[in-house]
């Protein structure tokens, strides 16, 4: 997802739950995770380059962190490791070929509406179709570059992130369907900590 739009997902969906303080704290290490820094080397940030199980265990370490960060009532932290799991999460949808898999059980002039896209679907998840975009470096880097983008992209192979991506709406119509399930999945992640602390622990955590 481009920098704004993860801010977009994160605010619809916790919103209403959260400290406007505290989720601005969550949004920036999210977005973080974009920099230079968060993206070379770190495909299981951003489920790119077929690294679904790698992502996923770097979803769950950083779901242990917030707990373990809490426990030690370094709420900052927390904040953090929350803002990190939530990045990933959201980037399920944008890089790789779920919405599609979901959207294929339908035919094309029968697609639902996108609220109904279940983002936690398990035979997708734990399925062997499921695939994300590869960076093809150096030249993915140019399918960037607005004014050049139109001639590189043609040129790079349909498993290309350049060609898989529902980055933003200029990705088409699919684009809808990967915003939704990442707000309905930022809301799962936050139900892990609903479910998994106490009232008071709680409190400090979506307050401060
Ligand atoms: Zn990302």
């Amino acid at each position: 997802m481009l920098i704004p739009i993860h801010a977009q997902i994160t605010r619809k969906a916790l919103e209403k739950y959260f400290d406007p303080k505290v989720l601005n704290t969550v949004i920036r290490s999210n977005q973080k995770q974009d920099t230079l820094q968060g993206q070379i080397g770190h495909s299981d940030f951003h489920f790119d380059n077929n690294k679904i199980t790698e992502s996923q265990v770097y979803l769950q370490k950083q779901r242990n962190a917030v707990f373990t960060w809490i426990e030690k009532v370094d709420l900052r932290s927390a904040w953090m490791a929350f803002g990190r799991l939530l990045h990933s999460a959201q980037d399920l949808y944008a890089h790789s070929n779920y919405v599609s898999l979901w959207l294929g059980q339908f035919d094309d002039f029968g697609w639902p509406s996108v609220d109904e896209i279940d983002p936690m679907d398990d035979l997708i998840l734990s399925g062997s179709k499921l695939k994300s975009g590869k960076l093809y470096y150096p030249f993915e880097i140019l399918s960037f570059v607005p004014l050049i983008k139109n001639f590189i992209i043609p040129l790079l192979p349909r498993d290309s992130h350049a060609w898989m991506n529902l980055d933003s709406p200029a990705s088409g119509k699919k684009f809808a369907y990967a915003f939704s399930a990442a707000v309905k999945r930022t809301v799962v992640e936050f139900d892990v900590f609903r479910e998994g602390l106490t009232v008071e622990k709680l409190n400090l955590f979506i307050n401060g």
